[in-house]
């Protein structure tokens, strides 16, 4: 069994509806939801003219492998009508694969650990609501140190 950690973020349309319509989806396709973390409101990254987020991030058991979970959330994003205009463009939704286990994975089209997510607050605050002493495999750092080290 492997454990997986998602975030999702949404800054346009009925963002509630969207986020409960990925996470119905993400327990409908092959993995099954564990824990969930608290939904954060907050400023935009990267490409800040935009509308405010709604970001959280949930523990995922599955089978599936890194590539199928990665296949999986793409579709799961489209299904919810994702449509990608530049980069960091608003998004109905967004789904990115923060850890697997504590597999490395340096592909064109699939990084992992997430390799921004120890500078972005809206991924290690809800992080540290499931998972404060998970260590990351490459910095050998818990989330919660991870954290501590952004503020
Ligand atoms: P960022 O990666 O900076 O958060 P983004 O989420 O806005 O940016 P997207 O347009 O959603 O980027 O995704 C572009 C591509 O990133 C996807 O098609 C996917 O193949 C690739 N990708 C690489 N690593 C990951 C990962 N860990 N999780 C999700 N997608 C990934
Ligand atoms: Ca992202
Ligand atoms: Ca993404």
């Amino acid at each position: 069994m492997n454990t997986v950690y998602i975030s999702f973020g949404s800054n346009i349309g009925y963002r509630e509806k969207a986020i409960e319509d990925a996470l119905y989806l993400i327990n409908q396709n092959g993995m099954k939801i564990t824990r969930m973390s608290n939904i954060f409101e907050t400023e935009p990254y990267g490409y800040t003219k935009q509308p405010i987020f709604l970001n959280g991030v949930v523990e995922v058991e599955t089978e599936l492998s890194c590539r199928n979970v990665l296949e999986r959330l793409l579709y799961i994003e489209k299904k919810i009508g994702r449509v990608r205009k530049f980069k960091w463009s608003p998004r109905i939704i967004d789904l990115d694969i923060i850890f697997f286990n504590d597999a490395l994975y340096n592909e064109e089209d699939l990084k992992v650990p997430h390799p921004d997510m120890q500078n972005r607050d809206f991924v290690l605050k809800p992080l540290c609501d499931i998972c404060p002493d998970f260590i990351h495999p490459v910095f050998k750092k818990t989330i919660k140190e991870l954290l501590d080290d952004l503020k």
